[in-house]
């Protein structure tokens, strides 16, 4: 996917937060007020549910299930909406690509269409107006969650994701985003009663989201460059220990396509070393990753070379990949039938 229209930035700051939810941008005609407060109303009440967590136990088992899930829609959203739908960072079967895209529902981020179709576009218009989530071109609050809640990116832009809309149950569930996490809901109740439905169901799903969306955020605002991409992603440690790897996230604008966003042994990156795990067992296979060339390619710091221990990195790989960014949906084929 080429990437057009892009605007070398140099650091500019957020904008007031006076003006938190409001594009910078000219609103687009379907931009309404009314609709951002209608769609920001589950999002708003999710949040004042929380206070429930004042009065209810913290059983262990609530405990146990608030990691588990949060550790499951992470990886739903890192792995499987992210890596894998948007950038198809490495291959899998059809069945384990549904699967993925239920542990990205149950994050409630909206479907596997919606979310990766979207992100090719910030990919594509990263930092420039046509970006559907920049801090730069509207303010922190609008690109942390401002725009999800707005009817502007309401659609699901299919014509930005036709390798996957061609499937069936993907469009399924794209359709009916909410329908795995209410059962989810619905079933830590069941069996966990209230302790596992406030802190394991809701909290997690909390910390999820703000999470995630901190990628958005605060990964365009603050943080470090490796590489001189012509956007303002940083690396930011933090979120990418709490993302599992996604705040590598200026390596990852200079190689979209990498199953690894943490380049150097100290950046951890768990979505990537689970994915390995699940590739000696045959459930993902084909790991895209950056090779030499590529690693050591519009460094801020031409004389700092990245320090990768990608040992793993195959010649065939490095040949293959070549030294530039690649683009969000080259190379891959399409998931073995199941
Ligand atoms: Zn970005
Ligand atoms: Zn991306």
């Amino acid at each position: 996917m080429p990437q057009d229209n892009i605007t070398p930035r140099q650091g500019a700051g957020p904008a007031s937060l006076q003006a938190a939810f409001a594009p910078a941008k000219p609103p687009a005609a379907s931009f309404s007020w009314l609709g951002i407060a209608v769609r920001s109303s589950p999002f708003i009440i999710l949040h004042l549910l929380a206070l429930f967590a004042i009065w209810t136990p913290l059983t262990t088992a609530a405990l146990v299930t608030m990691f588990v899930l949060y550790a499951v829609r992470t990886f739903g959203i890192t792995a499987g909406y992210h890596r894998y739908f948007a950038h198809k960072a490495y291959k899998t079967s059809r069945a384990f690509q549904f699967l993925l895209a239920l542990f990205g529902c149950v994050a409630l981020q909206k479907g596997p269409l919606w979310w990766s179709g979207h992100h090719r576009g910030h990919h594509r218009h990263s930092d420039t107006p046509l970006d559907p989530h920049s801090p730069h071109e509207t303010t922190f609050w609008w690109s942390h969650v401002g725009w999800i809640l707005s009817n502007e990116y309401s659609r699901t832009p299919s014509e930005d994701i036709p390798d996957f809309a061609r499937y069936p149950e993907l469009r399924w569930l794209d359709n009916w985003h909410m329908v795995p996490g209410i059962v989810l809901a619905v079933a830590c109740y069941l069996l966990g009663g209230m302790p596992c439905l406030v802190w394991g169901f809701l909290i997690s799903l909390l910390f999820v989201y703000h999470a995630t969306f901190a990628v958005n955020s605060i990964n365009h605002l603050f943080g470090t460059r490796r590489y001189d991409t012509p956007d303002d992603s940083r690396n930011n440690w933090f979120v990418a220990l709490i993302t599992f790897g996604e705040g590598w996230h200026n390596n990852h604008h200079h190689y979209q396509s990498s199953a690894n966003q943490g380049f150097a042994w100290y950046e951890i990156d768990i979505s990537y070393r689970i994915l390995v795990l699940l590739s000696w067992f045959g459930i993902v296979w084909d790991l895209r990753r950056p090779g030499e060339k590529a690693l050591n390619y519009r460094l801020v710091k031409p004389q700092a070379k990245a320090p990768t221990t990608l040992a793993g990195m195959d010649a065939a790989a490095r040949e293959k990949h070549g030294p530039t960014a690649q683009p969000v949906d080259g190379g891959a084929t399409p998931p073995r039938p199941a």
